[in-house]
């Protein structure tokens, strides 16, 4: 049972995501405090949730719907990948396991570095695409995508981040979003893009006085 003063959950174990999703609220509901009211999966005993949809949006709102059914309180979920234009947006929904070891990063990124060895740089596109949802407890729902697009590097640079960082310049700029500090990561993201679009949902559903389960 999630805290009693608790209005909204994040479904995910990430603390990093936990603090966006915090910063992105904050003041932007009145008699919301994000610090102690927005909680995540664990603090709501809330629990996992298998991904066993086929795109970004399907995985996002069935963890949403999940939780929310669980917690009886609103529910936001992400899912997000790489997807790379000469791989038909492959590794997408598949990135965390693409060498076969779900969340080797290390292992993911040298697999696809390897198959795309032979790519000249200009058909390097890619994408990292997020999907982000709410959903209610009277089942209503509301999903954005974000993508933060640019080019792949025959080899990673930069030590930050996490995932593919290192290996996917944005477009416009010459840093590998490993070589980015967290905050202007954030600025452009595929997340930060698909979070600050589901912001209005959000204000709405906890303005309308949600109640905190009691
Ligand atoms: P999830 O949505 O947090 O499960 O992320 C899925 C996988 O996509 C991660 O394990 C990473 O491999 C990749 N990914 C998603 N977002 C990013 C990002 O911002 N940087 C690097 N890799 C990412």
């Amino acid at each position: 049972m999630p805290q009693p003063s608790a209005r909204l959950v994040l479904a995910t174990r990430n603390p990093g995501k936990l603090r966006e999703l915090r910063e992105l609220l904050r003041g932007q509901v009145p008699g919301l405090d994000v610090d102690t009211q927005v909680i995540d999966a664990a603090a709501a005993g809330a629990p996992d949730v298998a991904e066993t949809g086929v795109t970004f949006e399907e995985n996002a709102l069935l963890k949403a719907h999940a939780v929310a059914a669980a917690t009886g309180l609103p529910a936001v979920a992400d899912d997000s990948g790489l997807a790379v234009d000469v791989l038909g947006g492959a590794p997408g929904i598949f990135s965390a396991r693409w060498s076969g070891r779900h969340g080797d990063d290390a292992a993911n990124l040298d697999l696809l570095l390897a198959q795309l060895a032979d790519i000249p740089a200009g058909h390097r596109g890619a994408a990292f695409v997020c999907a982000a949802a709410l959903a209610l407890p009277d089942g209503g729902e509301t999903v954005e995508r974000g993508e933060l697009r640019g080019t792949l590097l025959p080899a990673p640079r930069g030590t930050g981040g996490f995932g593919y960082d290192p290996i996917l310049q944005p477009s416009g700029l010459t840093a590998s979003c490993a070589e980015l500090s967290s905050g202007e990561k954030n600025a452009i993201s595929h997340r930060g893009q698909a979070f600050r679009a589901l912001l209005p949902a959000l204000v709405a559903a906890l303005a309308d006085g949600t109640p905190g389960v009691s």
